[in-house]
Protein backbone atom coordinates (compact mmCIF):
# COMPACT_ATOMS: atom_id res chain seq x y z
CA UNK A 1 0.00 0.00 0.00
CA UNK A 2 1.46 2.99 -1.00
CA UNK A 3 1.49 6.64 0.81
CA UNK A 4 -0.95 7.86 -1.95
CA UNK A 5 -3.35 5.16 -0.88
CA UNK A 6 -3.30 5.69 2.84
CA UNK A 7 -4.23 10.14 1.50
CA UNK A 8 -7.15 9.22 -0.71
CA UNK A 9 -8.37 7.92 2.36
CA UNK A 10 -11.07 5.22 1.61
CA UNK A 11 -8.42 3.01 3.89
CA UNK A 12 -9.91 2.45 6.83
CA UNK A 13 -7.79 3.47 10.14
CA UNK A 14 -6.88 -0.32 11.19
CA UNK A 15 -5.30 -0.72 7.56
CA UNK A 16 -3.21 2.80 7.62
CA UNK A 17 0.49 2.56 7.84
CA UNK A 18 1.65 3.29 10.91
CA UNK A 19 3.98 6.30 10.90
CA UNK A 20 4.72 6.22 14.85
CA UNK A 21 3.89 3.27 17.11
CA UNK A 22 1.71 3.45 19.94
CA UNK A 23 4.86 3.09 22.17
CA UNK A 24 6.66 5.82 20.19
CA UNK A 25 3.78 8.25 20.43
CA UNK A 26 3.41 7.48 24.24
CA UNK A 27 7.11 8.00 24.22
CA UNK A 28 7.00 11.45 22.77
CA UNK A 29 3.76 12.49 24.43
CA UNK A 30 5.83 12.21 28.01
CA UNK A 31 8.69 13.78 26.79
CA UNK A 32 6.22 16.93 25.46
CA UNK A 33 4.54 16.90 29.39
CA UNK A 34 7.98 17.49 31.00
CA UNK A 35 8.75 19.90 28.03
CA UNK A 36 6.01 21.84 29.45
CA UNK A 37 6.61 21.36 33.29
CA UNK A 38 10.04 23.03 32.22
CA UNK A 39 9.94 25.71 29.33
CA UNK A 40 12.66 26.05 27.37
CA UNK A 41 14.24 22.68 28.17
CA UNK A 42 15.41 20.24 25.73
CA UNK A 43 13.88 17.06 26.91
CA UNK A 44 15.39 13.98 25.06
CA UNK A 45 12.79 11.11 23.66
CA UNK A 46 12.94 7.21 22.22
CA UNK A 47 11.46 6.93 18.91
CA UNK A 48 12.00 4.95 15.78
CA UNK A 49 13.10 7.28 12.66
CA UNK A 50 10.00 8.88 10.46
CA UNK A 51 9.36 7.97 7.25
CA UNK A 52 10.34 11.46 5.84
CA UNK A 53 13.86 12.91 4.06
CA UNK A 54 16.15 14.78 6.31
CA UNK A 55 14.84 18.59 6.47
CA UNK A 56 11.77 17.56 5.52
CA UNK A 57 9.90 18.04 9.56
CA UNK A 58 10.83 14.60 11.14
CA UNK A 59 10.48 16.32 14.78
CA UNK A 60 7.00 18.17 13.80
CA UNK A 61 5.79 15.10 12.20
CA UNK A 62 6.57 13.22 15.66
CA UNK A 63 4.96 15.46 18.10
CA UNK A 64 2.01 16.52 15.60
CA UNK A 65 1.43 12.46 15.25
CA UNK A 66 1.95 11.85 19.07
CA UNK A 67 -0.66 14.53 20.06
CA UNK A 68 -3.31 14.34 17.25
CA UNK A 69 -6.57 12.31 16.59
CA UNK A 70 -8.92 11.91 13.96
CA UNK A 71 -10.88 14.88 15.57
CA UNK A 72 -8.34 17.66 14.76
CA UNK A 73 -8.25 19.58 12.27
CA UNK A 74 -4.68 20.13 10.41
CA UNK A 75 -2.50 22.94 9.26
CA UNK A 76 0.62 22.64 7.90
CA UNK A 77 2.94 25.62 6.08
CA UNK A 78 6.34 25.80 5.32
CA UNK A 79 7.67 29.61 4.97
CA UNK A 80 3.92 31.05 5.81
CA UNK A 81 2.70 29.20 2.99
CA UNK A 82 0.14 26.36 3.05
CA UNK A 83 1.06 24.85 -0.68
CA UNK A 84 4.74 24.76 0.16
CA UNK A 85 5.63 20.98 -1.80
CA UNK A 86 6.87 19.72 2.20
CA UNK A 87 3.82 21.62 3.40
CA UNK A 88 1.24 19.98 1.25
CA UNK A 89 3.26 15.89 1.57
CA UNK A 90 3.33 16.76 5.02
CA UNK A 91 -0.74 17.75 5.29
CA UNK A 92 -1.29 14.48 3.55
CA UNK A 93 0.75 11.86 5.54
CA UNK A 94 -0.14 13.70 8.96
CA UNK A 95 -3.92 14.00 7.67
CA UNK A 96 -3.98 10.59 6.78
CA UNK A 97 -2.10 8.59 9.15
CA UNK A 98 -5.00 10.43 12.04
CA UNK A 99 -7.31 10.04 9.72
CA UNK A 100 -8.21 14.11 10.44
CA UNK A 101 -9.38 16.69 8.32
CA UNK A 102 -6.69 19.12 7.02
CA UNK A 103 -7.30 23.57 6.76
CA UNK A 104 -5.44 26.55 5.60
CA UNK A 105 -7.23 28.60 7.72
CA UNK A 106 -5.45 29.14 10.51
CA UNK A 107 -8.35 30.55 13.15
CA UNK A 108 -9.96 26.73 12.02
CA UNK A 109 -7.48 24.56 13.25
CA UNK A 110 -6.50 22.59 15.97
CA UNK A 111 -2.34 22.22 15.35
CA UNK A 112 -0.58 24.46 13.09
CA UNK A 113 2.71 22.52 12.38
CA UNK A 114 5.34 25.02 10.63
CA UNK A 115 8.54 25.89 9.41
CA UNK A 116 9.96 28.99 9.63
CA UNK A 117 6.98 30.80 10.61
CA UNK A 118 4.28 32.12 13.19
CA UNK A 119 1.16 32.68 11.28
CA UNK A 120 0.17 36.16 11.15
CA UNK A 121 -3.61 35.27 12.52
CA UNK A 122 -2.72 34.97 16.51
CA UNK A 123 -3.16 31.72 17.43
CA UNK A 124 -5.39 31.10 20.95
CA UNK A 125 -4.94 28.78 23.97
CA UNK A 126 -7.47 26.19 22.11
CA UNK A 127 -4.65 25.76 19.44
CA UNK A 128 -1.10 24.02 19.55
CA UNK A 129 1.54 25.69 17.19
CA UNK A 130 4.20 22.91 16.46
CA UNK A 131 7.17 24.08 14.68
CA UNK A 132 9.79 21.73 12.94
CA UNK A 133 13.49 22.46 14.06
CA UNK A 134 16.42 22.26 12.04
CA UNK A 135 19.33 22.58 14.80
CA UNK A 136 18.05 22.57 18.48
CA UNK A 137 21.14 23.58 20.52
CA UNK A 138 20.99 26.82 20.71
CA UNK A 139 25.15 26.53 22.22
CA UNK A 140 26.14 25.03 19.55
CA UNK A 141 27.42 27.49 17.52
CA UNK A 142 29.79 28.43 20.57
CA UNK A 143 30.56 25.09 21.67
CA UNK A 144 30.59 21.84 19.47
CA UNK A 145 31.11 19.29 22.99
CA UNK A 146 27.73 17.80 23.66
CA UNK A 147 28.86 17.61 27.68
CA UNK A 148 29.79 21.13 27.47
CA UNK A 149 26.29 22.43 26.00
CA UNK A 150 24.45 20.32 28.64
CA UNK A 151 26.76 21.59 31.79
CA UNK A 152 26.39 25.73 30.51
CA UNK A 153 22.32 24.62 30.63
CA UNK A 154 22.64 22.79 33.70
CA UNK A 155 24.59 25.94 35.30
CA UNK A 156 22.20 28.49 33.48
CA UNK A 157 26.10 29.98 32.39
CA UNK A 158 25.42 31.66 28.82
CA UNK A 159 28.43 33.77 28.73
CA UNK A 160 29.73 32.62 25.14
CA UNK A 161 26.50 33.59 23.83
CA UNK A 162 27.25 37.17 25.57
CA UNK A 163 30.58 37.02 24.16
CA UNK A 164 29.56 36.26 20.82
CA UNK A 165 27.10 38.74 20.92
CA UNK A 166 30.00 41.35 21.89
CA UNK A 167 32.04 40.02 19.18
CA UNK A 168 29.38 40.87 16.33
CA UNK A 169 28.40 44.18 18.20
CA UNK A 170 32.24 45.02 18.11
CA UNK A 171 32.62 43.85 14.17
CA UNK A 172 29.57 44.65 12.33
CA UNK A 173 27.58 47.39 14.69
CA UNK A 174 24.96 44.52 14.94
CA UNK A 175 24.11 41.17 16.22
CA UNK A 176 24.06 38.34 13.14
CA UNK A 177 21.47 35.82 14.52
CA UNK A 178 18.71 36.90 11.70
CA UNK A 179 16.83 33.61 12.31
CA UNK A 180 16.46 31.18 15.10
CA UNK A 181 17.43 34.40 17.35
CA UNK A 182 18.49 32.91 20.54
CA UNK A 183 15.83 33.74 23.37
CA UNK A 184 15.74 33.01 26.91
CA UNK A 185 12.20 31.12 28.40
CA UNK A 186 11.10 32.03 31.63
CA UNK A 187 14.76 33.94 32.24
CA UNK A 188 15.76 29.90 32.80
CA UNK A 189 16.60 28.57 29.59
CA UNK A 190 18.77 29.37 26.75
CA UNK A 191 16.43 28.13 23.59
CA UNK A 192 16.88 28.23 19.94
CA UNK A 193 13.23 29.27 18.78
CA UNK A 194 13.77 27.31 14.75
CA UNK A 195 14.61 29.63 12.28
CA UNK A 196 11.66 31.85 12.46
CA UNK A 197 12.40 35.32 11.24
CA UNK A 198 12.99 37.65 14.39
CA UNK A 199 9.89 39.27 13.31
CA UNK A 200 8.51 36.00 14.56
CA UNK A 201 10.71 36.30 17.93
CA UNK A 202 8.20 38.87 20.28
CA UNK A 203 5.49 36.90 19.15
CA UNK A 204 6.89 33.30 21.46
CA UNK A 205 6.33 35.56 24.52
CA UNK A 206 3.06 35.65 26.48
CA UNK A 207 1.54 34.08 24.00
CA UNK A 208 -1.89 32.37 24.14
CA UNK A 209 -0.94 29.07 22.45
CA UNK A 210 1.24 26.52 23.02
CA UNK A 211 4.57 26.02 21.54
CA UNK A 212 6.15 22.87 21.24
CA UNK A 213 9.36 22.48 19.29
CA UNK A 214 10.85 19.41 18.22
CA UNK A 215 13.92 17.74 16.50
CA UNK A 216 13.79 14.65 14.86
CA UNK A 217 17.02 13.60 14.36
CA UNK A 218 18.31 14.66 17.71
CA UNK A 219 15.05 13.37 19.03
CA UNK A 220 14.77 16.45 21.29
CA UNK A 221 11.29 18.43 22.00
CA UNK A 222 11.02 21.54 24.31
CA UNK A 223 7.90 23.88 24.43
CA UNK A 224 6.65 27.24 25.47
CA UNK A 225 3.74 27.00 27.39
CA UNK A 226 0.90 29.57 27.22
CA UNK A 227 1.77 32.55 28.61
CA UNK A 228 5.53 32.33 29.26
CA UNK A 229 8.31 35.31 29.47
CA UNK A 230 10.42 34.97 26.14
CA UNK A 231 12.94 37.23 26.16
CA UNK A 232 15.28 37.67 22.67
CA UNK A 233 18.97 37.80 24.34
CA UNK A 234 20.26 41.70 24.13
CA UNK A 235 22.44 43.78 26.27
CA UNK A 236 20.41 46.19 27.55
CA UNK A 237 21.48 48.95 26.01
CA UNK A 238 21.47 47.48 22.68
CA UNK A 239 17.46 47.50 21.51
CA UNK A 240 16.80 43.98 19.54
CA UNK A 241 15.40 44.69 16.15
CA UNK A 242 12.98 43.05 13.93
CA UNK A 243 13.55 42.48 10.27
CA UNK A 244 11.00 45.66 9.02
CA UNK A 245 11.12 47.54 5.48
CA UNK A 246 10.43 50.76 5.61
CA UNK A 247 8.23 52.34 2.64
CA UNK A 248 7.21 48.88 1.28
CA UNK A 249 4.21 46.83 0.65
CA UNK A 250 2.89 43.94 -0.47
CA UNK A 251 2.37 44.18 -4.13
CA UNK A 252 -0.51 41.78 -3.25
CA UNK A 253 -2.61 42.65 -0.90
CA UNK A 254 -0.61 45.78 0.22
CA UNK A 255 -0.04 44.93 3.81
CA UNK A 256 2.92 47.06 5.75
CA UNK A 257 2.67 45.66 8.71
CA UNK A 258 3.41 42.21 8.62
CA UNK A 259 6.80 39.81 7.42
CA UNK A 260 7.53 40.84 4.02
CA UNK A 261 9.90 38.63 1.45
CA UNK A 262 12.03 40.28 -1.26
CA UNK A 263 11.47 38.38 -4.70
CA UNK A 264 13.83 38.56 -7.04
CA UNK A 265 12.71 41.24 -9.09
CA UNK A 266 13.19 43.45 -5.63
CA UNK A 267 9.44 43.75 -4.78
CA UNK A 268 8.03 42.55 -1.94
CA UNK A 269 5.17 40.06 -0.91
CA UNK A 270 3.42 38.57 2.12
CA UNK A 271 5.30 35.64 3.50
CA UNK A 272 1.93 34.45 5.02
CA UNK A 273 -0.39 33.40 2.00
CA UNK A 274 -3.35 32.62 3.76
CA UNK A 275 -2.92 35.94 5.52
CA UNK A 276 -2.34 37.95 2.22
CA UNK A 277 -5.18 36.02 0.47
CA UNK A 278 -7.56 37.07 3.46
CA UNK A 279 -6.56 40.61 3.76
CA UNK A 280 -7.76 40.77 0.18
CA UNK A 281 -11.19 39.80 0.49
CA UNK A 282 -11.00 41.76 4.34
CA UNK A 283 -11.58 38.64 6.19
CA UNK A 284 -9.14 39.74 9.16
CA UNK A 285 -9.26 41.39 12.43
CA UNK A 286 -7.39 44.23 12.17
CA UNK A 287 -7.48 44.96 15.64
CA UNK A 288 -6.43 41.74 16.25
CA UNK A 289 -3.64 41.88 14.44
CA UNK A 290 -2.25 44.96 15.42
CA UNK A 291 -1.71 43.83 19.18
CA UNK A 292 0.89 41.38 17.25
CA UNK A 293 2.81 43.92 15.44
CA UNK A 294 6.15 43.80 17.11
CA UNK A 295 6.46 48.17 16.81
CA UNK A 296 8.36 48.10 19.42
CA UNK A 297 11.24 46.35 18.22
CA UNK A 298 11.12 47.95 14.37
CA UNK A 299 15.00 49.12 13.86
CA UNK A 300 15.58 52.38 14.87
CA UNK A 301 18.88 53.40 13.57
CA UNK A 302 19.54 55.94 16.25
CA UNK A 303 19.90 53.55 18.71
CA UNK A 304 21.89 51.46 17.06
CA UNK A 305 25.77 50.97 18.52
CA UNK A 306 27.57 53.49 16.14
CA UNK A 307 31.27 53.64 16.02
CA UNK A 308 33.01 51.57 18.87
CA UNK A 309 35.72 53.62 19.90
CA UNK A 310 36.45 54.29 23.11
CA UNK A 311 37.58 57.76 25.11
CA UNK A 312 39.29 57.05 28.83
CA UNK A 313 39.80 59.47 31.13
CA UNK A 314 43.35 58.88 31.99
CA UNK A 315 44.34 55.62 33.82
CA UNK A 316 41.73 56.69 36.83
CA UNK A 317 39.22 55.29 34.60
CA UNK A 318 39.92 51.76 35.83
CA UNK A 319 39.56 53.09 39.35
CA UNK A 320 40.77 50.68 42.39
CA UNK A 321 39.56 47.69 43.36
CA UNK A 322 36.04 48.55 45.12
CA UNK A 323 36.88 44.83 47.16
CA UNK A 324 37.89 46.12 51.04
CA UNK A 325 38.80 42.90 51.23
CA UNK A 326 36.15 40.52 53.42
CA UNK A 327 38.46 39.35 56.03
CA UNK A 328 36.86 36.92 58.21
CA UNK A 329 35.68 38.29 62.10
CA UNK A 330 39.27 38.09 63.94
CA UNK A 331 41.08 36.87 61.12
CA UNK A 332 43.78 38.23 58.60
CA UNK A 333 43.96 36.23 55.77
CA UNK A 334 41.62 35.97 52.61
CA UNK A 335 42.51 32.44 51.58
CA UNK A 336 43.38 29.71 54.42
CA UNK A 337 44.92 26.07 53.14
CA UNK A 338 45.51 23.28 55.54
CA UNK A 339 47.11 20.32 55.42
CA UNK A 340 46.27 20.25 51.35
CA UNK A 341 47.09 16.47 50.13
CA UNK A 342 47.00 15.49 46.34
CA UNK A 343 47.94 11.89 45.16
CA UNK A 344 47.56 10.43 41.91
CA UNK A 345 46.72 6.55 41.31
CA UNK A 346 50.11 5.07 39.98
CA UNK A 347 49.52 3.86 36.62
CA UNK A 348 49.98 0.62 35.18
CA UNK A 349 50.99 -0.88 38.35
CA UNK A 350 53.23 1.81 39.31
CA UNK A 351 53.29 3.06 43.03
CA UNK A 352 50.75 6.19 43.39
CA UNK A 353 51.87 9.94 42.76
CA UNK A 354 52.03 11.64 46.35
CA UNK A 355 52.48 15.28 44.60
CA UNK A 356 51.37 17.60 47.23
CA UNK A 357 51.51 16.62 50.74
CA UNK A 358 50.08 18.75 53.49
CA UNK A 359 50.80 22.06 52.36
CA UNK A 360 49.51 24.93 54.76
CA UNK A 361 49.93 28.92 54.22
CA UNK A 362 47.67 31.68 54.34
CA UNK A 363 47.80 34.97 52.70
CA UNK A 364 46.56 38.35 53.76
CA UNK A 365 44.70 40.82 51.71
CA UNK A 366 47.20 43.02 50.07
CA UNK A 367 49.69 40.52 50.37
CA UNK A 368 51.25 38.21 47.87
CA UNK A 369 53.05 34.88 48.54
CA UNK A 370 55.80 33.36 47.12
CA UNK A 371 55.71 29.30 46.42
CA UNK A 372 58.85 28.29 44.56
CA UNK A 373 60.53 24.47 43.87
CA UNK A 374 62.34 23.11 41.15
CA UNK A 375 60.08 21.41 38.37
CA UNK A 376 57.73 18.23 39.55
CA UNK A 377 57.76 19.91 43.33
CA UNK A 378 54.01 19.90 43.20
CA UNK A 379 53.44 23.83 42.76
CA UNK A 380 50.88 23.08 39.62
CA UNK A 381 49.05 20.38 41.82
CA UNK A 382 48.76 22.58 44.69
CA UNK A 383 47.54 25.64 42.71
CA UNK A 384 45.17 23.08 40.65
CA UNK A 385 43.40 21.89 43.71
CA UNK A 386 42.94 25.60 44.70
CA UNK A 387 41.41 26.78 42.08
CA UNK A 388 39.33 23.56 41.46
CA UNK A 389 40.52 21.88 38.08
CA UNK A 390 41.98 19.03 40.72
CA UNK A 391 40.42 17.43 43.45
CA UNK A 392 42.10 17.56 46.20
CA UNK A 393 42.73 14.18 48.10
CA UNK A 394 42.42 15.90 51.28
CA UNK A 395 42.97 19.14 53.31
CA UNK A 396 40.69 22.54 54.04
CA UNK A 397 40.39 25.74 51.72
CA UNK A 398 38.95 28.55 53.33
CA UNK A 399 38.06 31.83 51.45
CA UNK A 400 36.97 34.64 53.59
CA UNK A 401 34.93 35.88 50.47
CA UNK A 402 33.05 32.55 50.97
CA UNK A 403 30.99 32.52 53.83
CA UNK A 404 33.15 34.19 56.08
CA UNK A 405 35.63 31.70 55.58
CA UNK A 406 33.87 29.13 57.78
CA UNK A 407 33.29 27.02 54.43
CA UNK A 408 35.94 24.63 52.93
CA UNK A 409 35.95 25.22 49.34
CA UNK A 410 37.08 21.62 48.85
CA UNK A 411 33.34 20.35 49.54
CA UNK A 412 31.63 22.37 47.39
CA UNK A 413 30.97 20.87 44.02
CA UNK A 414 31.72 21.85 40.70
CA UNK A 415 29.31 24.35 39.42
CA UNK A 416 29.67 26.31 42.84
CA UNK A 417 33.82 25.84 42.37
CA UNK A 418 33.27 27.25 38.65
CA UNK A 419 31.31 30.31 40.37
CA UNK A 420 34.15 31.11 42.81
CA UNK A 421 36.09 31.31 39.62
CA UNK A 422 34.19 34.38 38.42
CA UNK A 423 34.24 36.44 40.95
CA UNK A 424 36.60 35.87 43.79
CA UNK A 425 39.66 33.37 42.51
CA UNK A 426 41.00 34.41 39.55
CA UNK A 427 44.34 32.05 37.86
CA UNK A 428 46.58 33.35 35.59
CA UNK A 429 48.53 30.44 33.99
CA UNK A 430 51.70 29.88 32.54
CA UNK A 431 50.40 29.35 28.97
CA UNK A 432 48.17 32.14 28.07
CA UNK A 433 46.18 29.60 25.80
CA UNK A 434 44.81 28.10 28.91
CA UNK A 435 43.28 31.50 30.56
CA UNK A 436 42.17 32.98 26.51
CA UNK A 437 40.27 31.82 23.62
CA UNK A 438 42.57 33.14 20.89
CA UNK A 439 39.95 32.83 18.45
CA UNK A 440 38.05 35.65 19.72
CA UNK A 441 39.26 39.49 20.53
CA UNK A 442 40.88 40.64 23.83
CA UNK A 443 37.67 43.00 24.89
CA UNK A 444 36.18 40.01 24.00
CA UNK A 445 38.29 37.70 26.21
CA UNK A 446 37.22 40.38 29.12
CA UNK A 447 33.72 40.39 28.23
CA UNK A 448 33.32 36.72 28.80
CA UNK A 449 33.93 37.22 32.30
CA UNK A 450 31.96 40.49 32.95
CA UNK A 451 29.02 38.67 31.42
CA UNK A 452 29.48 35.59 33.04
CA UNK A 453 29.24 37.62 36.06
CA UNK A 454 26.24 39.09 35.13
CA UNK A 455 27.24 42.09 33.52
CA UNK A 456 24.31 42.77 31.17
CA UNK A 457 25.67 46.51 29.56
CA UNK A 458 27.48 46.47 26.56
CA UNK A 459 28.63 49.98 27.23
CA UNK A 460 29.87 48.81 30.79
CA UNK A 461 31.13 46.21 29.33
CA UNK A 462 33.64 48.19 26.89
CA UNK A 463 34.25 50.71 29.16
CA UNK A 464 35.50 48.59 32.10
CA UNK A 465 37.49 46.32 29.01
CA UNK A 466 39.26 49.31 27.80
CA UNK A 467 40.10 50.04 31.15
CA UNK A 468 41.90 47.07 32.25
CA UNK A 469 43.90 46.43 28.57
CA UNK A 470 44.89 50.10 29.23
CA UNK A 471 45.72 49.36 32.65
CA UNK A 472 48.32 46.50 31.39
CA UNK A 473 49.15 48.94 28.32
CA UNK A 474 47.54 46.34 25.83
CA UNK A 475 47.21 49.66 22.96
CA UNK A 476 43.67 50.15 22.31
CA UNK A 477 43.58 49.98 18.97
CA UNK A 478 44.34 46.35 19.03
CA UNK A 479 41.62 45.73 21.60
CA UNK A 480 39.11 44.64 18.47
CA UNK A 481 41.84 42.30 17.48
CA UNK A 482 42.25 38.60 17.68
CA UNK A 483 44.44 37.75 20.62
CA UNK A 484 45.44 34.58 18.60
CA UNK A 485 46.89 37.52 16.35
CA UNK A 486 49.02 39.00 19.50
CA UNK A 487 52.62 38.14 20.42
CA UNK A 488 53.48 36.14 23.73
CA UNK A 489 53.93 39.46 26.28
CA UNK A 490 51.14 40.69 25.01
CA UNK A 491 48.47 38.06 25.25
CA UNK A 492 49.95 37.61 29.06
CA UNK A 493 48.78 41.27 29.83
CA UNK A 494 45.66 40.08 28.21
CA UNK A 495 45.27 37.33 30.36
CA UNK A 496 46.24 39.18 33.64
CA UNK A 497 43.59 41.77 32.30
CA UNK A 498 41.04 39.47 32.39
CA UNK A 499 41.92 37.53 35.41
CA UNK A 500 41.43 41.14 37.22
CA UNK A 501 38.54 42.15 35.13
CA UNK A 502 36.13 41.43 38.22
CA UNK A 503 37.82 42.34 41.09
CA UNK A 504 38.68 38.94 42.60
CA UNK A 505 40.12 38.79 46.27
CA UNK A 506 42.60 36.14 45.88
CA UNK A 507 44.79 36.05 42.35
CA UNK A 508 46.66 32.67 41.80
CA UNK A 509 50.20 33.24 39.58
CA UNK A 510 51.31 29.95 37.93
CA UNK A 511 54.66 30.89 36.53
CA UNK A 512 53.42 34.01 35.15
CA UNK A 513 56.44 34.75 33.13
CA UNK A 514 57.89 31.47 32.43
CA UNK A 515 57.03 31.47 28.33
CA UNK A 516 58.44 35.36 27.82
CA UNK A 517 62.04 36.42 26.64
CA UNK A 518 63.77 38.05 29.44
CA UNK A 519 63.11 41.53 28.54
CA UNK A 520 59.39 40.33 27.74
CA UNK A 521 59.24 38.67 31.01
CA UNK A 522 60.78 41.95 32.73
CA UNK A 523 57.76 44.06 31.95
CA UNK A 524 54.92 41.92 32.71
CA UNK A 525 56.92 41.38 36.09
CA UNK A 526 56.82 45.08 36.46
CA UNK A 527 52.97 45.34 35.75
CA UNK A 528 52.71 42.47 38.23
CA UNK A 529 54.54 44.46 40.98
CA UNK A 530 52.26 47.47 40.07
CA UNK A 531 48.66 45.80 40.39
CA UNK A 532 49.72 44.06 43.70
CA UNK A 533 50.47 46.82 45.16
CA UNK A 534 47.57 48.87 44.02
CA UNK A 535 44.86 46.72 45.02
CA UNK A 536 43.90 44.90 47.95
CA UNK A 537 44.45 41.43 46.77
CA UNK A 538 45.58 38.36 48.09
CA UNK A 539 48.24 37.02 45.82
CA UNK A 540 49.80 33.71 45.55
CA UNK A 541 52.52 33.50 42.89
CA UNK A 542 53.89 29.74 41.77
CA UNK A 543 57.45 29.93 39.89
CA UNK A 544 60.90 27.74 39.81
CA UNK A 545 62.51 31.35 39.33
CA UNK A 546 63.86 32.79 42.54
CA UNK A 547 64.00 36.26 40.36
CA UNK A 548 60.30 36.09 40.05
CA UNK A 549 59.38 34.99 43.65
CA UNK A 550 62.03 38.30 45.09
CA UNK A 551 60.37 40.43 42.20
CA UNK A 552 56.63 39.65 43.79
CA UNK A 553 56.47 38.69 47.01
CA UNK A 554 57.17 39.56 50.32
CA UNK A 555 56.98 36.03 52.05
CA UNK A 556 57.74 32.60 50.30
CA UNK A 557 57.01 29.10 50.57
CA UNK A 558 59.86 26.27 49.55
CA UNK A 559 58.80 23.33 48.00
CA UNK A 560 60.17 20.14 47.58
CA UNK A 561 58.61 16.83 46.58
CA UNK A 562 55.30 18.01 47.87
CA UNK A 563 56.24 19.32 51.16
CA UNK A 564 57.10 22.89 52.14
CA UNK A 565 61.09 22.76 53.59
CA UNK A 566 61.34 25.74 54.35
CA UNK A 567 59.39 29.32 54.77
CA UNK A 568 60.04 33.05 55.76
CA UNK A 569 60.62 36.60 54.63
CA UNK A 570 61.45 36.40 50.53
CA UNK A 571 64.63 38.74 51.06
CA UNK A 572 66.19 36.77 54.02
CA UNK A 573 65.06 33.42 52.02
CA UNK A 574 67.50 34.34 49.15
CA UNK A 575 70.28 35.72 51.26
CA UNK A 576 70.59 33.14 54.01
CA UNK A 577 68.70 29.97 52.74
CA UNK A 578 69.19 27.15 55.09
CA UNK A 579 68.08 24.19 53.70
CA UNK A 580 70.57 22.84 50.75
CA UNK A 581 67.75 22.72 48.25
CA UNK A 582 67.04 26.21 48.78
CA UNK A 583 70.54 27.39 48.76
CA UNK A 584 70.26 25.36 44.74
CA UNK A 585 67.59 27.34 44.16
CA UNK A 586 69.44 30.62 45.56
CA UNK A 587 72.30 29.47 43.20
CA UNK A 588 70.51 29.05 39.96
CA UNK A 589 69.14 32.65 40.48
CA UNK A 590 72.36 34.37 40.46
CA UNK A 591 73.45 32.23 36.99
P1 LIG B 1 55.48 21.63 39.37
O1 LIG B 1 54.36 22.50 38.95
O2 LIG B 1 56.10 22.05 40.66
O3 LIG B 1 56.47 21.46 38.28
P2 LIG B 1 53.57 19.48 39.31
O4 LIG B 1 52.54 19.86 40.29
O5 LIG B 1 53.27 19.72 37.88
O6 LIG B 1 54.93 20.17 39.70
O7 LIG B 1 53.90 17.94 39.51
C1 LIG B 1 54.16 17.36 40.77
C2 LIG B 1 54.24 15.86 40.64
O8 LIG B 1 52.94 15.34 40.37
C3 LIG B 1 55.15 15.38 39.53
O9 LIG B 1 55.81 14.24 39.97
C4 LIG B 1 54.19 15.07 38.43
O10 LIG B 1 54.72 14.07 37.57
C5 LIG B 1 52.98 14.57 39.19
N1 LIG B 1 51.74 14.80 38.46
C6 LIG B 1 51.26 16.00 38.07
N2 LIG B 1 50.07 15.85 37.45
C7 LIG B 1 49.81 14.51 37.44
C8 LIG B 1 48.74 13.70 36.93
N3 LIG B 1 47.67 14.25 36.32
N4 LIG B 1 48.82 12.37 37.09
C9 LIG B 1 49.88 11.81 37.72
N5 LIG B 1 50.90 12.50 38.21
C10 LIG B 1 50.88 13.83 38.08
MG1 LIG C 1 54.17 23.78 37.20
Amino acid sequence: MSIDDVLHSAVPPQDRPVVLDEQGQREVRRAILAAIAVPGHQVPFGSREMPVARGWGSGGLQVTVAIGGSQDRIKVIDQGDDQGVNAVNLRRLIAGTLGAETTEDTRDCTITQSRHRIPEQAMTDEQVLVLQVPVSEPLRPVEKSIAACERMHAEADYSRIWVAMYEDLVTGGVVNASSGYPVLVNDRYLMAPSPIPRWDVPRLDQGDRLTILCHGRDKKVYAVPPHTSVRPITFDDVPFEVEYARDQRCIRCGSTDVYLVETREGTYLCSDVEWCARVRTGDVDVAEHERQIPRAYYPDPAKRVRGVGIRLQGRSALGHSEHTGRTAPGEEWALQVTDLVKVFPGRLGSSPVRAVTGVSFDVAPGEALGVIGESGSGKSTMMNCLIGNERATAGTVRLAAVDDGRTNVLDLDDAARRRLRLDVMSVVHQDPAAGLDLRISAGGNIADRLTAAGWRSFWDIRQRAAALLDRVEVPLHRMDDVVGQFSGGMRQRVQIARALATDPEVLLLDEPTTGLDASVAAGVLDLLRELIAEREIAVVVVSHDFQVIQALTDRALVMHRGAVIEQGLTDQLFADPHHAYTQRLVAAAHV
